[in-house]
Protein backbone atom coordinates (compact mmCIF):
# COMPACT_ATOMS: atom_id res chain seq x y z
CA UNK A 1 0.00 0.00 0.00
CA UNK A 2 1.05 3.66 -1.10
CA UNK A 3 1.17 4.87 2.63
CA UNK A 4 3.13 2.09 3.87
CA UNK A 5 5.91 2.88 2.15
CA UNK A 6 8.21 6.45 1.77
CA UNK A 7 9.98 6.40 -1.62
CA UNK A 8 13.46 7.95 -1.75
CA UNK A 9 13.84 7.04 -5.89
CA UNK A 10 15.87 9.13 -7.69
CA UNK A 11 13.84 9.89 -10.91
CA UNK A 12 11.10 8.86 -11.63
CA UNK A 13 10.37 9.89 -8.24
CA UNK A 14 7.20 10.11 -5.84
CA UNK A 15 4.38 12.25 -6.94
CA UNK A 16 2.05 13.65 -3.83
CA UNK A 17 -0.71 10.78 -3.55
CA UNK A 18 -3.45 13.65 -4.06
CA UNK A 19 -2.34 14.43 -7.70
CA UNK A 20 -1.90 11.05 -8.35
CA UNK A 21 -5.69 10.29 -7.51
CA UNK A 22 -7.21 12.92 -9.38
CA UNK A 23 -4.92 12.26 -12.57
CA UNK A 24 -6.05 8.54 -11.98
CA UNK A 25 -9.56 9.86 -12.42
CA UNK A 26 -9.22 12.41 -15.55
CA UNK A 27 -7.25 9.96 -17.67
CA UNK A 28 -11.00 8.35 -17.86
CA UNK A 29 -13.00 11.15 -17.27
CA UNK A 30 -11.73 14.61 -17.76
CA UNK A 31 -14.21 17.86 -16.51
CA UNK A 32 -17.03 15.44 -17.10
CA UNK A 33 -17.07 15.10 -21.30
CA UNK A 34 -16.78 11.32 -20.75
CA UNK A 35 -12.91 11.25 -22.47
CA UNK A 36 -9.97 11.10 -20.65
CA UNK A 37 -6.95 13.61 -20.59
CA UNK A 38 -4.66 11.75 -23.10
CA UNK A 39 -7.45 11.37 -25.07
CA UNK A 40 -8.02 15.24 -26.00
CA UNK A 41 -6.63 17.29 -28.76
CA UNK A 42 -3.71 19.08 -27.44
CA UNK A 43 -5.21 22.13 -29.42
CA UNK A 44 -8.17 22.12 -27.34
CA UNK A 45 -9.38 24.53 -25.33
CA UNK A 46 -8.79 22.46 -22.17
CA UNK A 47 -5.33 21.68 -23.09
CA UNK A 48 -4.39 25.75 -23.69
CA UNK A 49 -5.91 26.29 -20.49
CA UNK A 50 -3.66 23.06 -18.71
CA UNK A 51 -0.69 24.84 -20.23
CA UNK A 52 -1.19 28.61 -19.22
CA UNK A 53 -2.11 27.04 -15.85
CA UNK A 54 1.23 24.93 -15.64
CA UNK A 55 3.36 28.01 -16.83
CA UNK A 56 1.47 30.41 -14.58
CA UNK A 57 2.17 27.77 -11.76
CA UNK A 58 5.60 27.73 -12.16
CA UNK A 59 5.85 31.81 -13.13
CA UNK A 60 4.40 32.16 -9.47
CA UNK A 61 6.50 29.93 -7.89
CA UNK A 62 10.12 31.11 -9.47
CA UNK A 63 9.20 34.45 -9.86
CA UNK A 64 10.17 34.63 -13.47
CA UNK A 65 10.70 37.78 -14.79
CA UNK A 66 8.12 39.06 -18.05
CA UNK A 67 11.35 39.09 -20.25
CA UNK A 68 11.25 34.69 -19.68
CA UNK A 69 9.38 32.49 -21.77
CA UNK A 70 8.62 29.29 -20.12
CA UNK A 71 8.57 26.05 -23.07
CA UNK A 72 7.34 22.69 -22.79
CA UNK A 73 9.15 20.22 -24.78
CA UNK A 74 9.44 16.27 -24.79
CA UNK A 75 13.08 16.63 -25.32
CA UNK A 76 13.74 15.39 -21.36
CA UNK A 77 16.78 16.55 -19.81
CA UNK A 78 18.94 14.72 -22.14
CA UNK A 79 17.65 16.13 -25.04
CA UNK A 80 18.00 19.71 -23.83
CA UNK A 81 22.21 18.66 -23.51
CA UNK A 82 21.75 19.29 -27.30
CA UNK A 83 19.26 22.26 -27.70
CA UNK A 84 21.36 24.21 -25.67
CA UNK A 85 23.91 23.92 -27.95
CA UNK A 86 22.24 23.63 -31.13
CA UNK A 87 20.56 27.16 -30.09
CA UNK A 88 22.98 28.98 -28.53
CA UNK A 89 25.54 28.11 -31.29
CA UNK A 90 22.90 29.52 -33.98
CA UNK A 91 22.71 32.71 -32.48
CA UNK A 92 26.29 33.03 -31.67
CA UNK A 93 27.11 32.41 -35.41
CA UNK A 94 24.28 35.43 -36.59
CA UNK A 95 25.84 37.75 -33.98
CA UNK A 96 29.12 37.49 -35.13
CA UNK A 97 27.80 37.08 -39.19
CA UNK A 98 25.99 40.38 -38.26
CA UNK A 99 29.19 42.13 -37.04
CA UNK A 100 31.17 41.27 -39.99
CA UNK A 101 28.96 41.90 -42.59
CA UNK A 102 28.95 45.58 -40.68
CA UNK A 103 32.44 45.60 -41.15
CA UNK A 104 32.89 44.12 -45.36
CA UNK A 105 29.79 44.78 -46.43
CA UNK A 106 27.92 42.47 -48.64
CA UNK A 107 30.77 40.64 -50.01
CA UNK A 108 28.97 37.18 -49.40
CA UNK A 109 32.41 35.53 -49.91
CA UNK A 110 34.58 37.39 -48.30
CA UNK A 111 31.73 37.18 -45.02
CA UNK A 112 32.04 33.22 -45.11
CA UNK A 113 35.62 33.91 -45.43
CA UNK A 114 35.94 35.86 -42.23
CA UNK A 115 33.31 33.50 -40.26
CA UNK A 116 35.42 30.26 -41.31
CA UNK A 117 38.11 32.09 -39.24
CA UNK A 118 36.26 33.66 -36.81
CA UNK A 119 34.68 30.09 -35.95
CA UNK A 120 38.11 28.30 -35.90
CA UNK A 121 39.39 30.28 -33.66
CA UNK A 122 36.95 31.88 -31.71
CA UNK A 123 33.86 29.27 -31.18
CA UNK A 124 34.24 28.03 -27.73
CA UNK A 125 31.38 26.68 -25.59
CA UNK A 126 32.37 26.40 -22.22
CA UNK A 127 31.22 23.51 -19.56
CA UNK A 128 31.71 23.50 -16.08
CA UNK A 129 32.22 19.66 -15.14
CA UNK A 130 31.00 18.51 -11.56
CA UNK A 131 29.48 15.61 -11.92
CA UNK A 132 28.04 12.80 -14.15
CA UNK A 133 25.33 14.77 -16.05
CA UNK A 134 27.35 18.04 -16.77
CA UNK A 135 30.00 15.17 -17.69
CA UNK A 136 27.38 13.99 -20.58
CA UNK A 137 26.02 17.27 -21.47
CA UNK A 138 29.93 18.24 -22.19
CA UNK A 139 30.35 14.89 -23.84
CA UNK A 140 27.03 16.14 -26.27
CA UNK A 141 28.71 19.31 -27.05
CA UNK A 142 32.28 17.39 -28.08
CA UNK A 143 29.94 15.00 -30.15
CA UNK A 144 28.04 17.70 -32.06
CA UNK A 145 30.62 20.50 -32.11
CA UNK A 146 33.71 18.55 -31.77
CA UNK A 147 36.28 18.66 -29.30
CA UNK A 148 37.97 21.67 -30.23
CA UNK A 149 34.95 24.14 -29.55
CA UNK A 150 34.39 22.70 -26.23
CA UNK A 151 36.38 23.98 -23.00
CA UNK A 152 36.11 22.18 -20.01
CA UNK A 153 36.61 25.04 -17.47
CA UNK A 154 36.34 23.17 -14.89
CA UNK A 155 36.73 19.13 -14.22
CA UNK A 156 36.15 18.67 -10.71
CA UNK A 157 37.39 15.30 -10.31
CA UNK A 158 41.07 16.74 -11.34
CA UNK A 159 40.54 17.98 -7.97
CA UNK A 160 39.61 15.19 -6.30
CA UNK A 161 41.71 12.07 -7.00
CA UNK A 162 39.54 11.13 -10.35
CA UNK A 163 36.58 10.99 -8.74
CA UNK A 164 33.56 13.66 -8.67
CA UNK A 165 32.23 15.18 -4.75
CA UNK A 166 33.61 18.58 -4.80
CA UNK A 167 33.80 22.14 -6.30
CA UNK A 168 36.79 23.64 -6.98
CA UNK A 169 37.39 27.11 -5.94
CA UNK A 170 36.21 29.80 -9.18
CA UNK A 171 39.84 31.22 -9.28
CA UNK A 172 40.80 27.27 -10.45
CA UNK A 173 38.32 27.52 -13.21
CA UNK A 174 39.26 28.25 -16.61
CA UNK A 175 36.36 30.36 -18.38
CA UNK A 176 36.75 31.59 -21.78
CA UNK A 177 37.99 35.16 -21.55
CA UNK A 178 34.94 37.18 -21.61
CA UNK A 179 36.98 39.61 -23.81
CA UNK A 180 37.97 37.54 -26.47
CA UNK A 181 35.82 37.83 -29.18
CA UNK A 182 32.84 38.33 -27.27
CA UNK A 183 33.46 35.39 -24.82
CA UNK A 184 32.04 31.79 -25.12
CA UNK A 185 28.71 31.01 -26.93
CA UNK A 186 27.45 29.65 -23.53
CA UNK A 187 28.88 28.59 -19.91
CA UNK A 188 26.35 25.75 -19.01
CA UNK A 189 26.18 24.30 -16.08
CA UNK A 190 24.61 21.70 -13.64
CA UNK A 191 22.82 22.93 -10.32
CA UNK A 192 22.56 19.61 -8.69
CA UNK A 193 24.48 16.16 -10.24
CA UNK A 194 21.68 13.38 -8.95
CA UNK A 195 24.24 10.73 -8.76
CA UNK A 196 27.04 12.54 -7.45
CA UNK A 197 25.13 14.11 -4.80
CA UNK A 198 26.84 17.40 -5.53
CA UNK A 199 24.92 20.85 -5.69
CA UNK A 200 26.13 24.35 -6.18
CA UNK A 201 25.67 26.34 -3.29
CA UNK A 202 24.75 29.10 -4.81
CA UNK A 203 24.55 31.02 -8.60
CA UNK A 204 28.23 30.83 -9.18
CA UNK A 205 30.26 34.34 -8.92
CA UNK A 206 32.55 34.14 -11.78
CA UNK A 207 29.49 34.30 -14.39
CA UNK A 208 27.83 37.34 -13.04
CA UNK A 209 28.56 41.25 -13.84
CA UNK A 210 27.08 43.31 -16.85
CA UNK A 211 28.85 41.65 -19.80
CA UNK A 212 28.02 37.94 -18.16
CA UNK A 213 28.39 35.14 -20.33
CA UNK A 214 25.08 33.62 -21.35
CA UNK A 215 24.58 30.68 -18.81
CA UNK A 216 22.49 27.63 -19.61
CA UNK A 217 21.58 25.67 -16.49
CA UNK A 218 20.60 21.75 -15.81
CA UNK A 219 18.25 22.16 -12.51
CA UNK A 220 16.42 18.52 -13.68
CA UNK A 221 16.86 17.43 -10.36
CA UNK A 222 16.69 20.39 -8.17
CA UNK A 223 13.35 22.63 -9.87
CA UNK A 224 11.43 24.14 -7.76
CA UNK A 225 13.40 23.22 -4.42
CA UNK A 226 14.90 27.05 -3.86
CA UNK A 227 15.18 30.18 -4.91
CA UNK A 228 16.33 31.46 -8.03
CA UNK A 229 17.49 34.53 -9.69
CA UNK A 230 16.19 33.73 -13.22
CA UNK A 231 17.70 36.94 -14.03
CA UNK A 232 20.93 35.50 -14.04
CA UNK A 233 20.35 32.94 -16.59
CA UNK A 234 19.91 32.35 -20.31
CA UNK A 235 18.37 29.29 -20.45
CA UNK A 236 17.32 27.08 -17.35
CA UNK A 237 15.76 23.69 -17.97
CA UNK A 238 14.69 19.78 -16.22
CA UNK A 239 13.24 16.99 -16.66
CA UNK A 240 10.06 16.97 -15.12
CA UNK A 241 9.93 13.43 -13.66
CA UNK A 242 11.98 14.77 -10.30
CA UNK A 243 10.28 17.56 -8.52
CA UNK A 244 7.86 18.11 -11.11
CA UNK A 245 6.46 15.69 -12.34
CA UNK A 246 6.06 12.54 -14.36
CA UNK A 247 8.57 11.37 -17.03
CA UNK A 248 7.83 12.91 -20.61
CA UNK A 249 8.15 16.81 -20.59
CA UNK A 250 11.27 18.76 -20.04
CA UNK A 251 10.88 22.14 -19.13
CA UNK A 252 12.43 25.41 -20.38
CA UNK A 253 12.74 28.95 -18.99
CA UNK A 254 14.32 30.98 -21.65
CA UNK A 255 15.26 34.54 -21.71
CA UNK A 256 13.21 36.20 -24.24
CA UNK A 257 16.15 38.20 -26.07
CA UNK A 258 17.54 35.02 -27.03
CA UNK A 259 14.58 34.93 -29.63
CA UNK A 260 13.36 36.83 -32.21
CA UNK A 261 12.80 39.35 -32.97
CA UNK A 262 15.83 40.48 -30.20
CA UNK A 263 17.73 37.40 -31.89
CA UNK A 264 17.81 35.83 -34.79
CA UNK A 265 19.37 32.40 -35.03
CA UNK A 266 22.18 31.95 -37.89
CA UNK A 267 20.29 29.83 -41.02
CA UNK A 268 20.68 26.07 -41.72
CA UNK A 269 22.72 27.08 -44.58
CA UNK A 270 25.27 29.29 -43.31
CA UNK A 271 25.21 26.74 -40.46
CA UNK A 272 26.07 23.80 -42.97
CA UNK A 273 28.30 25.68 -45.10
CA UNK A 274 30.25 26.57 -41.24
CA UNK A 275 29.93 22.77 -40.70
CA UNK A 276 27.99 23.37 -37.68
CA UNK A 277 25.17 21.35 -36.65
CA UNK A 278 21.38 22.27 -37.54
CA UNK A 279 19.34 20.87 -34.96
CA UNK A 280 15.85 19.31 -35.06
CA UNK A 281 13.11 21.46 -35.86
CA UNK A 282 11.36 20.14 -32.32
CA UNK A 283 14.43 21.69 -30.32
CA UNK A 284 14.62 24.91 -32.19
CA UNK A 285 13.66 27.63 -29.33
CA UNK A 286 12.15 30.26 -31.56
CA UNK A 287 10.04 27.36 -33.22
CA UNK A 288 8.53 25.98 -30.29
CA UNK A 289 7.85 29.69 -28.56
CA UNK A 290 6.12 31.15 -30.94
CA UNK A 291 3.72 27.73 -31.11
CA UNK A 292 3.22 28.04 -27.92
CA UNK A 293 5.09 25.01 -26.80
CA UNK A 294 2.16 23.64 -29.61
CA UNK A 295 4.32 23.04 -32.99
CA UNK A 296 3.88 19.19 -32.18
CA UNK A 297 2.21 17.19 -30.15
CA UNK A 298 2.48 18.00 -26.96
CA UNK A 299 1.66 14.84 -23.90
CA UNK A 300 -1.21 17.31 -21.99
CA UNK A 301 -1.26 14.94 -19.63
CA UNK A 302 1.97 15.35 -18.61
CA UNK A 303 1.46 19.02 -18.49
CA UNK A 304 -1.64 18.81 -16.01
CA UNK A 305 0.43 16.54 -13.38
CA UNK A 306 3.11 19.15 -13.58
CA UNK A 307 0.65 22.24 -13.20
CA UNK A 308 -0.87 19.97 -10.36
CA UNK A 309 1.99 19.66 -8.59
CA UNK A 310 3.14 22.97 -8.91
CA UNK A 311 -0.49 24.26 -8.23
CA UNK A 312 -0.20 22.78 -5.11
CA UNK A 313 3.11 23.88 -3.78
CA UNK A 314 1.46 27.29 -4.86
CA UNK A 315 -1.00 26.95 -2.54
CA UNK A 316 0.69 25.59 0.38
CA UNK A 317 3.59 28.11 0.67
CA UNK A 318 1.64 31.10 -0.47
CA UNK A 319 3.26 34.38 -0.60
CA UNK A 320 6.45 32.29 0.77
CA UNK A 321 6.58 30.76 -2.90
CA UNK A 322 9.22 28.55 -3.68
CA UNK A 323 10.92 29.96 -0.44
CA UNK A 324 8.23 27.65 1.89
CA UNK A 325 9.64 24.70 -0.41
CA UNK A 326 12.93 25.62 0.05
CA UNK A 327 12.55 25.65 4.25
CA UNK A 328 11.15 22.29 3.77
CA UNK A 329 13.89 20.73 1.64
CA UNK A 330 16.47 22.47 3.94
CA UNK A 331 15.04 20.92 7.17
CA UNK A 332 14.89 17.40 5.35
CA UNK A 333 18.42 17.39 3.83
CA UNK A 334 19.98 18.72 7.45
CA UNK A 335 17.97 16.29 9.56
CA UNK A 336 19.55 13.11 7.55
CA UNK A 337 22.88 14.65 7.08
CA UNK A 338 23.22 15.19 10.96
CA UNK A 339 22.55 11.55 11.55
CA UNK A 340 24.92 10.88 9.07
CA UNK A 341 27.56 12.73 10.55
CA UNK A 342 26.39 11.47 13.89
CA UNK A 343 27.14 8.26 13.49
CA UNK A 344 30.35 8.82 11.28
CA UNK A 345 31.67 5.48 12.63
CA UNK A 346 29.00 3.81 10.47
CA UNK A 347 28.40 5.98 7.59
CA UNK A 348 30.68 8.45 5.03
CA UNK A 349 28.49 10.56 3.33
CA UNK A 350 30.17 11.22 -0.46
CA UNK A 351 30.58 14.50 -1.33
CA UNK A 352 32.56 17.19 0.22
CA UNK A 353 30.59 19.21 3.27
CA UNK A 354 30.56 22.44 1.29
CA UNK A 355 28.75 20.86 -2.04
CA UNK A 356 26.50 18.61 -0.43
CA UNK A 357 23.16 18.50 -2.16
CA UNK A 358 19.35 18.79 -0.62
CA UNK A 359 18.10 16.65 -3.21
CA UNK A 360 20.12 13.24 -3.28
CA UNK A 361 21.65 12.36 0.03
CA UNK A 362 24.88 10.05 -1.18
CA UNK A 363 26.58 7.87 1.10
CA UNK A 364 28.51 4.90 2.29
CA UNK A 365 27.86 2.21 4.46
CA UNK A 366 30.54 0.49 6.28
CA UNK A 367 33.15 1.97 3.65
CA UNK A 368 30.92 0.89 1.25
CA UNK A 369 31.42 -3.01 1.72
CA UNK A 370 29.16 -4.52 -0.75
CA UNK A 371 27.58 -7.13 1.85
CA UNK A 372 26.93 -4.26 4.96
CA UNK A 373 25.09 -2.21 2.30
CA UNK A 374 22.91 -4.67 0.79
CA UNK A 375 22.58 -5.89 4.09
CA UNK A 376 21.47 -2.14 5.29
CA UNK A 377 19.25 -1.87 1.60
CA UNK A 378 17.45 -4.83 2.66
CA UNK A 379 16.55 -3.72 5.83
CA UNK A 380 15.48 -0.52 4.36
CA UNK A 381 12.99 -2.14 2.37
CA UNK A 382 11.15 -4.16 5.22
CA UNK A 383 10.59 -0.88 6.74
CA UNK A 384 8.98 0.55 3.62
CA UNK A 385 12.12 2.49 2.51
CA UNK A 386 12.84 2.33 -1.01
CA UNK A 387 14.66 3.67 -4.16
CA UNK A 388 17.67 4.11 -2.10
CA UNK A 389 20.33 1.89 -4.06
CA UNK A 390 22.83 4.74 -5.38
CA UNK A 391 23.41 5.20 -9.02
CA UNK A 392 24.69 1.39 -11.01
CA UNK A 393 27.39 4.01 -11.87
CA UNK A 394 28.96 4.80 -7.89
CA UNK A 395 27.80 2.19 -6.26
CA UNK A 396 26.28 3.20 -2.41
CA UNK A 397 23.32 4.69 -1.14
CA UNK A 398 21.15 7.69 -2.01
CA UNK A 399 18.33 9.23 -0.39
CA UNK A 400 16.75 11.51 -3.19
CA UNK A 401 15.05 14.05 -1.22
CA UNK A 402 12.77 15.66 -3.49
CA UNK A 403 9.81 17.72 -2.54
CA UNK A 404 7.43 14.84 -2.53
CA UNK A 405 9.22 13.19 0.06
CA UNK A 406 7.28 14.31 3.45
CA UNK A 407 8.56 14.87 6.11
CA UNK A 408 7.61 12.17 7.89
CA UNK A 409 9.56 10.50 5.12
CA UNK A 410 12.47 11.76 6.34
CA UNK A 411 12.06 11.28 9.86
CA UNK A 412 11.36 7.43 9.22
CA UNK A 413 14.50 7.22 7.10
CA UNK A 414 16.45 8.93 9.96
CA UNK A 415 14.60 6.38 12.46
CA UNK A 416 16.42 3.55 10.33
CA UNK A 417 19.72 5.53 9.93
CA UNK A 418 19.75 5.33 13.54
CA UNK A 419 18.44 1.89 14.33
CA UNK A 420 20.95 0.42 11.99
CA UNK A 421 23.93 2.26 13.33
CA UNK A 422 23.03 1.67 16.93
CA UNK A 423 23.00 -2.15 15.96
CA UNK A 424 26.29 -2.11 14.18
N1 LIG B 1 20.21 16.02 -15.90
C1 LIG B 1 20.12 15.55 -14.65
C2 LIG B 1 20.67 16.38 -13.54
C3 LIG B 1 19.51 14.33 -14.41
O1 LIG B 1 19.41 13.86 -13.16
C4 LIG B 1 18.98 13.59 -15.48
C5 LIG B 1 18.25 12.28 -15.30
N2 LIG B 1 18.47 11.58 -14.19
C6 LIG B 1 19.13 14.10 -16.77
C7 LIG B 1 19.73 15.33 -16.95
C8 LIG B 1 18.65 13.35 -17.97
O2 LIG B 1 17.30 13.41 -18.05
P1 LIG B 1 16.47 12.49 -19.05
O3 LIG B 1 16.60 11.09 -18.56
O4 LIG B 1 15.09 13.05 -18.95
O5 LIG B 1 17.07 12.68 -20.38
Amino acid sequence: NRSDVHYFGAGPAPLPTAVLERAAQVLLNYKDKGIGLCEISHRSPDANEILADAKHALSTLLDIPDDYEVLFLQSGGSGEFSATVYNLVAIWVEKKRAAIAGEVGDNQEEVLKRMHKAVDEELKLDYLVSGSWSLKASQEATRLVGAKHVNVALDARKSNGGKFGVIPPEDQWSLTPRASGGGPALVYYCDNETVDGVEFPAFPHALEGDDAPLVCCDMSSNFISRKVDVRKYAVIFGGAQKNIGNTGIAIVILRKSLLPPHSTPASPDLLRALNLPVGPIVLDYPTIAKNNSLYNTLPIFDVWVAGQVMSGLVNAYGAKRIGGQEEVSNDKARLIYDTLDKYSHVYRVVPDKAVRSRMNICFRVHGGDADKEKAFLAGAEKKGLLGLKGHRSVGGIRASNYNAVSMDGAKALVAYLEDYAKSS
